[in-house]
């Protein structure tokens, strides 16, 4: 982060300095969680329900806190005392990044392949010069300053996550750190129980270009119809990109391998050039074609970028993360989250890789999807079926829709079972796991992830 003195940010949250010397000046990082604290750091105390960060406050300066950015006094702590801290932190978050002139904020939204992307765009910008791109996905209205509030003067790009939970969120968020580069992957299905309709989706996810300036610019997906109608919802100028014949950056003569690595001709309007990529499953064309246009955008040559995006690799973990056991069975942990679409891009993705293999899909419940559950949770099983996947393990009873659609596929040649958890579903990968097979394991959190570390442990 910047410097900033205590006076300076009691000016940017409309703070009140209590017990604090203005010019002692926040040279560290900006947390919430005290065990971060180190020297120079500001500590933000949120009064929350369980623990209230208050509590911390003397911790906090013991490890180093100027002071601490809070709600209430807490005797003989330094402190900026403000209404709010979590709108605070927003506001200081905007205050550090306006006093960035040379920083290139470039923001990520879509419904699925938000943190995959980031973190692509992330590898290709630190090529270009230094960047804040975290791993995980910090989408938020907390983890969003908490990322923004790392960019220092040297810092030229800062990747941001943009999670829309409802309308107007993620304008807010840009609010507090305005994009100069907006990339919009999808609109799927994901929180669909919130929004109402795709189209509302649609409409929160393009608040991100919306809040474009007109020398900025909008990434769209060409492939996604809602997505490539949000060019009228920008002033800035537009890049699509896509397989579509049409996108400005593009991928012609898609082919993946039989470890499910795409490979493709980019072509941008400067040219083309081979591209063989690292990373596993067909949506990482999309992907990687968002971040190159990005990066095209900031000045990498077609050659340079063309060699980057085949040495782009995983930054966050359990996202279409590959691995070889010694036993010969591959697993696919992709055990972060899940939503229909992302479900169906894993599915396909082990379908793929699992070509003369057998297959074996342990799929958990996907969460947020309101009315649309039902369907959603059995279009994947139907997929399941129809991709012929050998073995499917559907954990946990709320999930049950997925082996339903499954069982409902009349000529599968598979077989599905409904588990009532996580144990059982090592239980009978265990029994059941040969030499060769590739494992599938996806779900929205809910603990499915403790599979595909059973299925780690069981290797080493
Ligand atoms: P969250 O909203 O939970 O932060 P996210 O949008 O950040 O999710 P990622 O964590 O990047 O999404 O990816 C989650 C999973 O979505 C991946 O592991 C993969 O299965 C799938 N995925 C990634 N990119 C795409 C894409 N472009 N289209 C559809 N699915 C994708
Ligand atoms: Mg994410």
């Amino acid at each position: 982060m910047i410097a900033l003195s205590l006076a300076e940010v009691a000016a940017a949250v409309d703070g009140r300095l209590v017990a604090a010397d203005p010019a002692a000046t926040v040279t560290g990082s900006v947390e919430f969680d005290s065990r971060k604290v180190g020297p120079g750091s500001l500590f933000v105390a949120f009064p929350g329900e369980k623990v209230d960060g208050h509590d911390y406050a003397e911790t906090a300066v013991e490890a180093g806190a100027v002071a601490v950015l809070g709600s209430r006094e807490v005797p003989g702590v330094p402190m900026v005392i403000v209404d709010d801290a979590l709108t605070a932190m927003g506001r200081l978050a905007r205050a550090a990044v306006d006093r960035l002139p040379d920083l290139t904020v470039i923001g990520v939204t879509g419904s699925s392949g938000k943190t995959t992307t980031k973190d692509l765009i992330g590898q290709l910008t630190a090529r270009l010069g230094a960047t804040v791109a975290p791993p995980g996905s910090f989408n938020n209205e907390l983890g969003h300053p908490h990322t923004a509030l790392r960019a220092g003067p040297d810092t030229r790009y800062l990747v941001m996550e943009k999670g829309a939970r409802g309308i107007g969120h993620v304008r807010y968020l840009c609010e507090l750190v305005p994009p100069r580069i907006s990339v919009v992957l999808n609109v799927g299905t994901s929180h669909i129980g919130e929004f109402g309709s795709q189209d509302n989706i649609a409409v929160a996810k393009g608040e991100l270009v919306e809040a474009l300036p007109a020398d900025g610019l909008a990434v769209l997906n060409a492939d996604d119809p809602r997505v490539s109608a949000m060019a009228s919802r920008t002033r800035a100028r537009v890049v699509r990109y896509g397989e579509a014949p049409d996108a400005d950056v593009r991928a012609e003569d898609v082919t993946l391998d039989e470890r499910g690595h795409p490979s493709y001709t980019l072509v941008t309007p400067e040219g083309r050039a081979p591209v063989r990529l690292g990373l596993t499953g067909h949506h990482q064309v999309g992907n990687t074609l968002a971040a190159a246009a990005v990066a095209r955008e900031l000045g990498m040559p077609l050659a340079e970028l063309a060699t980057a995006l085949g040495e782009l690799g995983l930054v966050s973990t359990r996202r279409m993360d590959v691995f070889d056991r010694p036993d010969g069975v591959t697993v696919i942990d992709d055990s972060y989250n899940a939503n229909p679409a992302s479900m169906a891009v894993a599915v396909r993705a082990l379908a793929s890789i699992g070509q003369g293999r057998r297959t074996v899909a342990v799929l958990g419940y996907m969460a947020e999807l309101g009315p649309f559950e039902r369907d959603g949770h059995a279009q994947v099983g139907q997929l399941v079926a129809e991709l012929g996947v050998d073995r499917l393990l559907v954990v946990g009873e709320p999930a049950a829709p997925i082996h339903e659609g499954a069982t409902a596929v009349g000529n599968w040649g598979g077989e599905s079972v409904l588990l009532t958890d996580q144990a059982a579903a090592v239980e009978v990968l265990r029994s059941e796991l040969r030499p060769g097979d590739v494992v599938l394991v996806k779900g929205s959190r809910y603990r499915t992830w403790e599979v595909a570390d059973a299925l780690r442990a069981d290797a080493a």
